[in-house]
């Protein structure tokens, strides 16, 4: 029995957990087309894997999967399966109030998609202010910007390929990994726009950039940037007394 993950336990040895653990992780991903190669669960999946394996090594509670986010800008491709940032929003609410009433005041949201960040960011904001939990959000693909190539980082791209084939291998269809350049989209080349976009503004496949050059053991790298700088994200959490996080003045 592994007495990291929250779901495993009986509620007396939950009592004693959280009592011991002043930090809570909350995996959040998507259910969404990754390329004709990755599984859907590309992002939720990524996210649990990460989440689980800093609880084991930081010795805080990892608690199960949120697997579906905002996604609705994959709707063109089968199989994705999206919720509102609304709803969403109200999920990871709902969650995090949850965990203030069994005393964790501090949490860190692991999201393996960036279409959450908004919605995510909204809800930490309004606990802070509310003075019931901090939230640190940790996205893994920021945590190694800048150490592979651009076109490797992009959706569906060779860093997620990668992780999927060091964490689980059968899930990819190797034969399918595909590279494509995405497209300007409908307003190429105009600078200071933002528009409600589409995936399929700019691939066909799925794939926004180099995916080929993705193995296991980038990915086995990649997992463990990511790791060193989660937990060293939950080690300063760790030391920040509380009042410097949730009280005014
Ligand atoms: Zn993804």
């Amino acid at each position: 029995m592994n007495p990291n993950l929250l779901h495993n336990l009986t509620w007396p040895i939950a009592k004693k957990r959280l009592s011991e653990c002043d930090i809570a992780l909350l995996p959040v991903g998507s259910t969404e087309q990754h390329g004709p190669q990755n599984p859907l669960g590309t992002d939720h999946l990524i996210a649990y894997a990460l989440a689980k394996e800093a609880a084991q090594r930081c010795d805080v509670l990892c608690l199960p999967v949120i697997p579906f986010g905002v996604s609705s800008h994959h709707r063109h491709f089968p199989g994705t399966i999206s919720v509102s940032p609304s709803s969403l929003r109200s999920y990871v609410r709902d969650v995090l109030l949850s965990l203030y009433h069994n005393n964790i005041r501090k949490v860190v949201i692991v999201n393996g998609h960036g279409g959450n960040l908004y919605a995510l960011l909204e809800v930490a904001r309004e606990l802070r202010e509310s003075r019931k939990v901090f939230v640190a959000i940790f996205q893994w693909w920021h945590a190694i910007k800048g150490k592979y190539p651009l076109e490797e980082e992009g959706h569906a791209a060779a860093l997620e390929t990668s992780l999927n084939l060091y964490l689980h291998g059968s899930l990819v269809d190797r034969e399918r990994i595909t590279d494509e350049v995405p497209s300007e989209g409908p307003l190429g080349g105009v600078n200071g726009v933002y528009i409600p976009w589409e995936t399929k503004d700019f691939t066909k496949s799925g794939v926004m950039g180099v995916a080929t050059t993705a193995t296991a053991d980038k990915g086995k790298e990649v997992f463990e940037i990511a790791l060193d700088q989660l937990c060293l994200l939950i080690a300063k959490l760790r030391e920040l007394p509380l009042k410097d996080l949730l009280e005014e003045g």
